[in-house]
């Protein structure tokens, strides 16, 4: 299935007025999808899971920067860490600290969001809020001990659903809780700029509430053929 020109055309225009940034989820995508949005100008792609993250990275431009978005698992940090650009899902300390000792090993510091349960799905990951306070507390605290990575900002994801007042009210709070640990770390090593928050069904919602990265796949790239995980 051949990417979709218009519909990249069409959602760079409608970020213009957000200075918002996009992100292109290329999981599942063979390299030659990739690379056709790559020479429409697209630099930032995201992929879950990292087998397939390596193999793209290998075999694909090197000025592509590299997101991860996936649920990490801390045995394979390792794999990532040396090209990785932003590692978008961080949802404990245990990956924190292993994201550290891998990014110290090859001489980074890496940037990462955390990961905030904004849905009233399940299956979705996050720190709630007082889990996220207590881990940026921990981290501003301790700079020392997490001197190789860089806590830039949240990511969330929405309810999967057709309530949209209910997806916008998610967005919201997740600007919110952002505004306020802004605010309140500001003084420490951790400095908020970005709230990666909107994919294909929801980021026309996302952009008003104060996305900074929005993470599409299908509607670049097609439907895929099994579900995110
Ligand atoms: C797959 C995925 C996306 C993109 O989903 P689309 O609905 O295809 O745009 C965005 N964010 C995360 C975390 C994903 O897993």
């Amino acid at each position: 299935m051949p990417v979709n020109i218009n519909g990249y055309n069409k959602i760079k225009e409608q970020l213009q007025p957000f200075a918002a940034t996009l992100i292109a989820v290329s999981k599942t995508k063979p390299a030659e999808d990739i690379l056709a949005m790559y020479e429409l100008g697209q630099r930032d792609f995201a992929e879950n899971y990292v087998q397939e993250l390596t193999g793209k990275y290998e075999s694909l431009p090197k000025d592509i920067h590299w997101h991860f978005i996936g649920h990490l698992q801390t045995n394979k940090v390792k794999y990532i860490a040396s090209f990785v650009h932003l590692i978008h899902g961080v949802d404990s300390e245990k990956l924190l600290i292993e994201i550290n000792k891998q990014a110290a090993k090859v001489n980074r510091t890496i940037p990462c969001l955390l990961q905030v349960y904004i849905s009233k799905d399940e299956t979705k990951f996050g720190f709630d809020e007082k889990e996220l306070e207590a881990v940026l507390q921990k981290i501003s605290n301790n700079p020392s001990l997490f001197s190789s990575i860089k806590i830039t900002g949240l990511m969330g994801m929405a309810t999967f659903t057709e309530d949209n007042a209910l997806i916008e009210s998610e967005f919201a709070h997740l600007k919110k809780i952002f505004d306020q640990v802004k605010i309140k770390y500001r003084n420490s090593s951790i400095e908020l700029t970005e709230i990666s928050m909107g994919m294909s069904a929801d980021y026309m919602f996302a952009l008003p509430q104060g996305a900074t990265m929005i993470r599409i796949g299908s509607l670049l790239f097609g439907e895929r053929n099994y579900k995110p995980s």
